[in-house]
């Protein structure tokens, strides 16, 4: 079959590797993609939040099954006008993409079915939100409701800092993602990422992982969109699993069948763990990038079967087919990162990399100019490596990550310190 997906982050290079060691892939498109995905696969431009242009492009070159990487055009209804055109997809509508574009419905359904999460309150104006805070004291939690890219989230430790927050929530720099500010109680506890796929009625696991927000070693400095990321995550043992399945996913998925909004696709659901128990942080309705790589790295060829059954709703008669593997992802990024930095910088040796189903650098933001690969992005590369253990895995991404040659480049050095 010919094979199209939408993305051109680490996470698309991780799933367009995946779905290349599938034998039923003949043919792969990415778009727009990147300098990784144009050596294993055809990179389309392709604007790919416009669903017509979308749809355009599958009938022009026959594509028989979408693959939507990032939250953007499941938000803007592409996976709707796929369907609609009768070319199978793996994504939800837009109607329930809106459990990750509206922090603020996300809450309404868990208090519909009782799924433990934060306690919360929804505010449209400044004043009854600052008397909220005053009332309820710090630490608090204050969140834009819409899609504000990471950065709409304020954990605020002091009353005066929950006040700036809903200060700078409602002065309109979110646009409209803040026009609307949710208010949680803050929750302790340690943070682990659970994915599922969910075909409408049936939820199937396919594994957990842990993410490294900040950019510098021992968790400091500012957040950033994942610094690296290993598989399993220890602390969501399967008792904790299993109850974040029973508790949260399950009720959840009902209510939105209920609701007449049945979500397909991979749920991203963020748990907050402590003393053995599981409450919702948020729903994200696709991959996380960099968690993505490392379950590619571990589900490998078979995650383009379970993709499949989760479009045509045959997730009932799936099971994954675990490895007892760990994977691990160390995300390089440009110096500077999150904040400005430089591009057009040159990368070499990422040739002299293994590239096997234990090795792969996944490239994130690449190009490749005259025959020399350069950075165009902020995270650049995803040096990804699986193991017996994970200790292993992480010795051989460190492995990696010193045959590569780019003096403007940075990493952290302590992925999984964690769970090690
Ligand atoms: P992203 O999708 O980039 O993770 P987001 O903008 O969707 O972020 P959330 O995931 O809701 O926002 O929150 C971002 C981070 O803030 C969480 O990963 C968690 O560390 C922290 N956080 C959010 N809500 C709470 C809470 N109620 N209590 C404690 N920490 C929280």
């Amino acid at each position: 079959m010919n094979i199209l997906v939408l993305g051109s982050g680490g996470r698309e290079h991780a799933l367009a590797w995946a779905i290349m060691q599938n034998p039923k892939c003949d043919r792969l498109i990415c778009a727009p993609g990147n300098a990784g995905m144009d050596a294993i696969a055809e990179c389309a431009a392709l604007d790919i939040n416009d669903g017509g242009a979308v749809v355009a492009f599958c009938v022009e070159t026959a594509i028989d099954f979408v693959v939507i990487g990032p939250e953007a055009p499941l938000a803007a209804g592409v996976a709707d006008r796929l369907r609609a055109a009768g070319i199978a997809c793996f994504g939800p509508s837009a109607a329930a993409a809106r459990l990750e574009a509206s922090k603020a419905f996300t809450k309404e359904i868990c208090a519909a079915v009782n799924a433990p999460t934060a306690g919360y309150a929804h505010f449209t104006d400044a004043q009854s939100a600052r008397a909220y805070v005053l009332e309820q004291g710090a630490p608090i939690v204050i969140k834009a409701d819409g899609l504000a890219a990471g950065k709409g989230v304020i954990v605020a430790m002091t009353e005066a800092e929950a006040l700036d927050a809903v200060a700078t929530m409602f002065s309109g720099e979110f646009g409209a993602a803040g026009a609307e500010v949710v208010i949680e109680e803050f929750m302790e506890g340690e943070e682990a990422s659970f994915f599922v796929l969910v075909d409408g009625e049936t939820c199937l696991p396919i594994g957990t992982a842990q993410d490294h927000k900040r950019v510098g070693d021992g968790d400091t400095g500012p957040n950033t969109g994942g610094m690296g990321a290993y598989s399993p995550a220890p602390v969501l043992s399967d008792a904790i699993a299993g109850a974040a399945l029973d508790q949260i996913v399950r009720p959840t998925m009902a209510e939105m069948v209920r609701r007449g909004m049945p979500y397909q696709g991979v749920l991203y659901v963020g748990l907050m763990i402590r003393d053995g128990q599981p409450r919702l942080v948020e729903y994200n309705v696709r991959f996380g990038d960099p968690e993505c790589q490392v379950l590619m790295m571990r589900l490998g060829a078979q995650a383009l079967d379970l993709m499949l059954a989760c479009a045509d709703g045959r997730l009932d008669q799936m099971r994954v087919n675990w490895a007892d593997d760990h994977a691990m992802t160390v995300v390089m990024a440009a110096q500077g990162y999150p904040g400005a930095y430089a591009r057009d910088t040159e990368i070499k040796g990422v040739e002299n990399c293994p590239e096997d189903s234990a090795h792969m650098v996944f490239h994130a933001g690449t190009v490749r100019v005259d025959g020399r690969l350069l950075a165009n992005g902020g995270r650049v590369l995803n040096v990804t490596a699986r193991g017996a253990t994970l200790a292993q895995a992480q010795a051989r991404a460190y492995a990696m990550v010193n045959q590569i040659d780019w003096p403007e480049g940075f990493c952290r050095r302590d992925i999984g310190w964690r769970a090690l």
